[in-house]
Formats: C-alpha cells, sequence, structure tokens
C-alpha cells in the first residue's frame, strides 16, 4: 500500500529478538538488560501480523533482531513466512556466528538471501568491535556456501575508525566472489550516536586507490536505499549504505516491527503501534490489517539524523530491530 507520502510499502523487517551474542560496541554494547521471553511476539504472532501485511501488499520479509538466528527454529520460521500466499521474498540479516550450523536448514526453508555483518576480517579486530571471544567462521567459505545456494548475499560493514584498514580487505570479497559487500554510516541511533562515524564518502575515496574505475551503476540489488558501484575484477559490487550524508527518504519502501510488537515506521522516531496489545486482546484479522494500514499510512516524511535533539527513538539498535 501507499503511505501518506506516496510510497509504496512492501518491505517489512521482522525483528525476532533483541538477544545477541555479540556485543557490537554501537549497537548492544555489555549490560543491557534483556526483554523478558513473555513480551517477545511468538511465532504464531509474528504469522498473523505478516498474513495482514501482505494482504496490504507487503511481500518481502526480512528477518532480524538482535540476532535472529539465537532464536530457536528461525529456519521454521522462514519457511512458514515463505508459505504464506502472495510472499515474494524472505531474506535474514545475521552476525553469521550461528549461520553455518543453520545453513541448511534455511535452504530448505527457501530463503532468498543473507546479509551477514562483518565488521572486520582480522580476529583480534573483530573481537575488539563485537566482543566476540569465540572462533569466528571462515568468512569467505561460509559466503562461497550462501551464493552456492543462490541466494542473494550480502557482505554489511559498518563503517568506523576501526576498521579503516580492513575495508579495502572486506571489499575483495567482492573481487574473490559474487557478493557486494556494502558499507553502512553508523546511524546516531542508541550506542550509535556516542561512536565516532567516518562518512561513506571517505570509504568511497580510499577504495578507488584499489580500483580506480570505481564507477556507479544503477541496479536494483535489493530492497535497500544501497548505492552501488562497479569495477573490473569485481564479480560482485561495493554498496554505500549512506542515510546520514545522502537522504534517500523519499524512496523508503519499508516498515519495522520490533520483536515485542512494536510496528515503527520510522527508525528516527518512537511513535508507533502496539500491535502487540491488539493481538493479546483478542483482535481479529481485519482489525489487525487496519492497525497495520493505520501505521503505513502515518510514516513521516524523512528521518532526523542532522538534528539530534528531534530524535524520538531512544532504543538500543538491538532493541528496534536493525
Ligand atoms: N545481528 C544481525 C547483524 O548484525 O546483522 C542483525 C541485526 S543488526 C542490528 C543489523 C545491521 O544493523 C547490522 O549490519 C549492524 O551492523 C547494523 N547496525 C547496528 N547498529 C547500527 C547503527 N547505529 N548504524 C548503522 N548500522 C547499524
Ligand atoms: Fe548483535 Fe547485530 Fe547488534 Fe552486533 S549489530 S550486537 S551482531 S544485533
Amino acid at each position: 500500500m501507499k503511505d501518506g507520502y506516496g510510497r509504496e510499502i512492501n518491505y517489512l523487517r521482522i525483528s525476532l529478538t533483541d538477544r545477541c551474542n555479540l556485543r557490537c560496541r554501537y549497537c548492544m554494547p555489555d549490560g543491557i538488560t534483556p526483554v523478558e521471553h513473555c513480551q517477545i511476539l511468538t511465532y504464531e504472532e509474528i504469522l498473523r501480523v505478516a498474513e495482514c501485511a501482505v494482504s496490504l501488499g507487503i511481500t518481502r520479509f526480512k528477518l532480524t533482531g538482535g540476532e535472529p538466528l539465537v532464536r530457536r527454529d528461525c529456519p521454521q520460521l522462514a519457511a512458514k513466512l515463505k508459505a504464506l500466499p502472495g510472499v515474494e521474498q524472505v531474506t535474514l540479516t545475521t552476525n553469521g556466528i550461528l549461520l553455518p550450523l543453520h545453513l541448511d536448514e534455511l535452504a530448505k526453508a527457501g530463503l532468498d538471501g543473507v546479509n551477514v555483518s562483518i565488521d572486520a576480517l582480522c580476529p583480534e579486530r573483530y573481537s575488539a568491535i563485537t566482543g566476540w571471544r569465540g572462533e569466528t567462521p571462515d568468512w569467505e567459505e561460509l559466503l562461497r556456501r550462501c551464493v552456492k545456494q543462490s541466494w542473494n548475499t550480502k557482505v554489511n560493514v559498518v563503517l568506523q575508525q576501526e576498521n579503516r584498514t580492513e575495508w579495502a580487505l572486506l571489499a575483495r570479497l567482492a573481487e574473490r566472489l559474487p557478493v557486494d559487500v556494502r558499507f553502512i554510516e553508523l546511524m546516531p541511533l542508541g550506542y550509535g550516536g556516542k561512536c565516532d562515524s567516518v562518512g561513506a564518502e571517505k570509504a568511497l575515496e580510499e577504495l578507488k586507490q584499489f580500483w580506480p574505475d570505481l564507477h556507479p551503476v544503477q541496479e536494483h540489488r535489493g530492497n535497500g536505499p544501497a548505492r552501488y558501484f562497479a569495477a573490473q575484477g569485481l564479480r560482485g559490487r561495493i554498496g554505500l549504505i549512506d542515510a546520514v550524508s545522502h537522504k534517500f527518504c523519499a524512496n523508503c519502501n519499508r516498515v519495522r516491527l520490533t520483536s515485542t510488537g512494536w510496528l515503527k515506521p520510522c527508525l528516527c522516531y518512537e511513535e508507533g503501534t502496539d500491535l502487540r496489545a491488539l493481538l493479546r486482546s483478542g483482535c481479529d484479522n481485519r482489525m489487525l490489517t487496519a492497525a497495520i494500514a493505520e501505521a503505513i499510512s502515518r510514516k513521516p516524511a524523512a528521518h532526523c539524523f542532522e538534528q539530534r535533539s528531534q530524535i524520538t527513538e531512544h532504543k538500543t539498535m538491538s532493541q528496534i530491530g536493525g
């Protein structure tokens, strides 16, 4: 359906949990109390919301979190979402740590694509950014397995001073594999507002030292707002997700469902609709659909990252569902 500004909203990001096995410093550092299980939507509740969303023209779902793979039976939910009549695409955003374990089940579920967040390839730097103390997967092997499933495979890298020396190494993954490597500007949400950010143009400038012919391409490569660049020798693309320096709200196509059932029309603002309360009050699907439609129609025109005092969302990204 169209929102109040005429934008077609066809994409819902569903957060399965606020919990995570990592502690990325800009998202969920140590010391955050997780939400109680009873406050988290059940899979049945999520499926009801999805069914109603489909009836409004939302045909693409992204499973996110927190870390979606720490919630039990995530692949089963993916399969059920994929089986809903009218659903075109179900994809997943993950930090990848548990992906080797669940990859086959996700493939069986009919997953269409995966975004793997890797902020550094160097284990020490990865650990410093994410707090992970265990072994990391063999990233290249993992991405190769994803590509083998014919998944639309992307790597997400949050731009930070701390991983600056890794940008080219990460971009090189797109040389060896047909994966897109996307560099994301840190948004001033939650702990992101307390960390040093680096602009995407800076990253582009540095990457051009390695791929001087890096040039923009007008390609639609997913549901997101990334700007893509190609260069000779790159099998995938380099992407920039520069929500802070380039406002792309005019083309926004998404809404978000937090793990507690709060339907959020825009990342920047706390405003939204409490679908959990509705679901648990015994509403029927007609009422649920009307509530979703109402929230979409009230989607704000744009975020306000440039005027931080106007940001009304104070949750962490892991609680919002990034
Ligand atoms: N745990 C999964 C992961 O890391 O991919 C899914 C949830 S995570 C919140 C989704 C994406 O949001 C990740 O790529 C993460 O790096 C990114 N992210 C988290 N906080 C952010 C922030 N403040 N600004 C920009 N991106 C952020
Ligand atoms: Fe966990 Fe993803 Fe947040 Fe990192 S970015 S703490 S992996 S939810």
